[in-house]
């Protein structure tokens, strides 16, 4: 037997793949996050199948119970309130134990508030890196963007109405407020929006109501393309002129943090310029 990761939708029902629709109706079991929440997706399909609660607080004992049921030859698909499963959802350790056990694995793709925003961005998509839900404190908060501040790859947050605000200041002072951005908001319902600007912009724009902050939303902020402002790669940098020529510098502090050797040579040469003055 298999275990099924179905992707359902992330608000418009219509976004239900046709091989969810056939997978949820044929499969034993079907472990949602919120059973309630997902008897309604159920009802509108016309589906029938039993469902149990999988979620954070029971996600150790319900999948090594859910693993064995598929051992003795149930089939299970496991989705989540909305989206894909495991994408800021709980579903990692029964994925976890069937690859242990042996299981297949069969994902079911489908709709992600994090490719859907990423798609109509209009950032770079070639390299991103998702973050996710970074902390509800600011302290806390801070910190963790600061640890993503260097990255070149676009940066995927999501983010609660209840956060936005505090979060897009935030990103705004630790960023910094001209990084190009954008805001998907309630993506695919009835009142999507998607707004593209600067992180200044972004945060003017909710702070003053033009855009709600009701609702849920992605947060994509375009990476760095200047490595002077990773206070980690500028010490690097440094340290290793101290021994070697600036080309050699370059190249190795290229190598150390994968980032291209020509903007730590364009760095090395002005650092020693500013020297001189
Ligand atoms: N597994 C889901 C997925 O694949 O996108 C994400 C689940 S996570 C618990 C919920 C968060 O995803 C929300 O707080 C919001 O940041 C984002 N999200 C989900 N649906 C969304 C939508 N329709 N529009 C914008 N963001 C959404």
């Amino acid at each position: 037997m298999k275990l099924f990761i179905v992707a359902t939708p992330i608000g418009n029902l219509d976004d239900i793949t046709a091989r969810a629709k056939e997978v949820l109706a044929e499969v034993d079991l079907i472990a949602a996050e919120d059973t309630r929440h997902s008897a309604t997706l159920m009802q509108h399909l016309g589906i029938k199948t039993p469902l149990v609660a999988y979620h954070d607080h029971n996600e150790r004992e319900a999948s090594s119970g859910l693993i064995d049921k598929i051992q003795h030859g149930t089939s299970v698909a496991l989705i989540s309130d909305a989206g894909t499963p495991l994408i800021s959802d709980p579903g990692y350790r029964i994925v976890e134990l069937a690859h242990a056990r042996g299981i297949p694995v069969i994902p079911i793709p489908g709709p992600s508030a994090l490719i859907a925003g990423l798609s109509a961005s209009g950032l770079p998509t070639d390299r991103f890196l998702f973050v996710g839900f970074i902390p509800a404190k600011t302290a806390a908060r801070k910190k963790s963007l600061e640890e993503v501040s260097g990255q070149q790859a676009t940066l995927v947050f999501y983010e609660s109405r209840h956060r936005i605000l505090a979060s897009l200041a935030d990103m705004k002072s630790v960023l910094g407020a001209d990084r190009p951005a954008t805001i998907g908001r309630e993506l695919t319902k009835k009142f999507e929006e998607i707004r593209h600007g600067t992180l200044g912009e972004l945060f003017e724009l909710v702070s003053s109501g033009s855009i709600t902050s009701k609702g849920e939303f992605v947060v994509m902020v375009a990476g760095t393309t200047e490595i002077e402002s990773n206070y980690e790669h500028v010490s690097l940098l440094k340290a290793l002129l101290k021994e070697l020529p600036p080309r050699k510098a370059a190249g190795l502090a290229g190598q150390i943090t994968g980032l291209p050797k020509k903007l730590f040579y364009e760095l090395s040469l002005a650092l020693k310029h500013d020297k001189k003055d």
